[in-house]
This record gives structure tokens, sequence and C-alpha cells, in this order.
């Protein structure tokens, strides 16, 4: 018989969840459309409201609040994600991720090749 699938905690959502923003920034146009960038700002505006951690949301959304999402493009928004999750790793204690880093660790992978 399998093994029982377990529903996901709290540290497997927010990985799942960081790796689906961060990809998408990875991935965002250089030059989006307006209709892309409505869309990127509704899909930022409506995690404080849906994602299922209540304090995660809480305190998502008022960072939000006070730095304004950078949805101009590519360059522009991956770092705007990388700085929020920086701001999440410091007040849990972890080290900040070096945001020149983002498109060799989301999109590129390592010079090495040993991700292709
Ligand atoms: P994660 O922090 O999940 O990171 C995954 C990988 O992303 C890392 O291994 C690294 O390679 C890369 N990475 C790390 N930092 C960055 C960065 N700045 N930019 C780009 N890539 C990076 N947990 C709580 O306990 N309290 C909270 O309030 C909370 N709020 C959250 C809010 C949001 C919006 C999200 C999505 C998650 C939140 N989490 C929160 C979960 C938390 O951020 C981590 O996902 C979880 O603790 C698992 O951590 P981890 O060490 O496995 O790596």
């Amino acid at each position: 018989t399998a093994s029982a699938q377990c529903p996901p905690d709290k540290e497997q959502l927010g990985r799942a969840t960081w790796s689906f923003l961060h990809t998408t920034a990875a991935y965002y146009p250089e030059r989006p459309t307006p209709s892309q960038r409505a869309n990127m700002l509704a899909l930022i505006h409506a995690l404080p409201v849906l994602y299922p951690c209540s304090h995660c949301a809480e305190d998502f959304g008022e960072s939000v609040a006070r730095n304004k999402p950078d949805v101009s493009g590519r360059a522009g928004l991956s770092r705007w994600f990388c700085e929020r999750h920086n701001e999440v790793n410091e007040k849990l204690g972890k080290e900040p991720f070096d945001c020149a880093k983002t498109g060799e660790r989301w999109k590129e992978g390592p010079a090495d090749g040993s991700c292709n």
C-alpha cells in the first residue's frame, strides 16, 4: 500500500510557494503588457487575502503595503520578491539570500552545468 500523503505543513507550503513566485518572476517578461502587469499585481494582492497561513499572510500584506510591488519587468519583479523573501528570512533568523543570484537559482542554474 502507498504511504500516506500528508498535507503540506507551513514550511513545505512556503517552499512550494516561493518556488512558484520566484520562478514566475524569472519568466515574467522583460517588457510586460498592461494586462500582464495587472495580473501580476492581482496575484501579489491576492496572497495576503488567501494564503493559508494567516500570520504569514498578515505580515506579507503589511510588507506589500510598505513596499510598492515593482511589476515593471523581470529584473525589478525578481528583486522585489527576493527582498520580500529576505524579510521573512530575517524574521525567521535565516541568512539573507544574495538577490544578484536570483536568475541562477530560479532560471539558468549554476554555471558548472550541474543542473542541466
Ligand atoms: P525557503 O525560505 O522556503 O526558500 C526556498 C529556497 O529559496 C531556498 O532554499 C533558497 O534557495 C531560495 N531563497 C531563499 N531566500 C531567497 C530570496 N530572498 N530570494 C530568492 N530565493 C531565495 N514561515 C513562517 O514561519 N512565518 C512566516 O511569517 C512566514 N511567512 C511567509 C510568507 C510568504 C508569502 C511565504 C511564501 C512563506 C512564508 N513562510 C513563513 C514560510 C518560510 O518563508 C519558508 O518557506 C519556510 O520556513 C521553509 O524555509 P526553507 O528554509 O526551506 O526555505
